[in-house]
């Protein structure tokens, strides 16, 4: 596997550069699979809306383990958690799918598209359509938004498609991954949730 790292955002080859926004180890193991058969990957962390800090922790801990076992490199960007917050004020009571979680994309989206223009990388992307509780249409209009303002092409998809979700789930148990069992924010710990990615 070819990749890019803070020191060398270049990489070594032509193959194109993406900067990956990644939420959790069992969303990333099959759409890296794919992805890093086309291009070069750099993966990122930032998730602001993981609470509490305990989870967010083991998350961050199982993403990066399972990264660099992969080979890839990880990156997290401190979780600016209060501006997560003030964005979504007024937002707590939308269900999921709704208008918090399109505000929650944004924010994660909008560094990453950042990061990848700071870094040049001109391509980037994220994992969370993956998920079949995550509107893809939604997600891919956040992220050519986001992408524009920061003069980076975001890559549209929606993979939990073509069995994506179930892949995903299956190479998770095969390697043993921590798996969470709501999304990530306070709000959607409330019920208590099915198994949820
Ligand atoms: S339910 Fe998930 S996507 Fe929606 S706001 Fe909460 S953490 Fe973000």
């Amino acid at each position: 596997m070819n990749r890019i790292d803070e020191d060398n955002p270049k990489g070594d080859t032509q193959r194109p550069r993406l900067l990956l926004h990644i939420c959790c180890a069992p969303c990333s193991g099959h759409v890296t699979g794919e992805l890093a058969k086309e291009y070069d990957l750099l993966l990122y962390f930032y998730n602001p809306n993981i609470h509490p800090p305990r989870e967010y922790n083991k998350r961050r801990d199982e993403a990066r383990r399972w990264a660099e076992e992969e080979g890839f490199c990880f990156v997290e960007e401190a979780p600016a958690v209060e501006e997560w917050f003030d964005k979504t004020r007024g937002l707590e009571g939308a269900p999921e799918r709704g208008a918090r979680c399109e505000v929650c994309f944004e924010s994660r989206l909008s560094r990453a598209a950042e990061k990848a223009s700071v870094m040049g990388i001109p391509y980037f992307g994220t994992v969370l359509s993956v998920s079949p509780h995550k509107d893809a249409a939604v997600i891919n209009r956040v992220g050519e938004r986001t992408g524009e303002g920061a003069g980076v092409d975001f890559i549209k998809a929606d993979f939990k498609k073509k069995e994506g979700f179930k892949l995903s789930m299956k190479k998770a148990r095969e390697a043993g991954m921590y798996r969470q069992d709501y999304c990530g924010c306070v709000y959607s710990m409330r019920p208590k949730s099915k198994v949820s990615t």
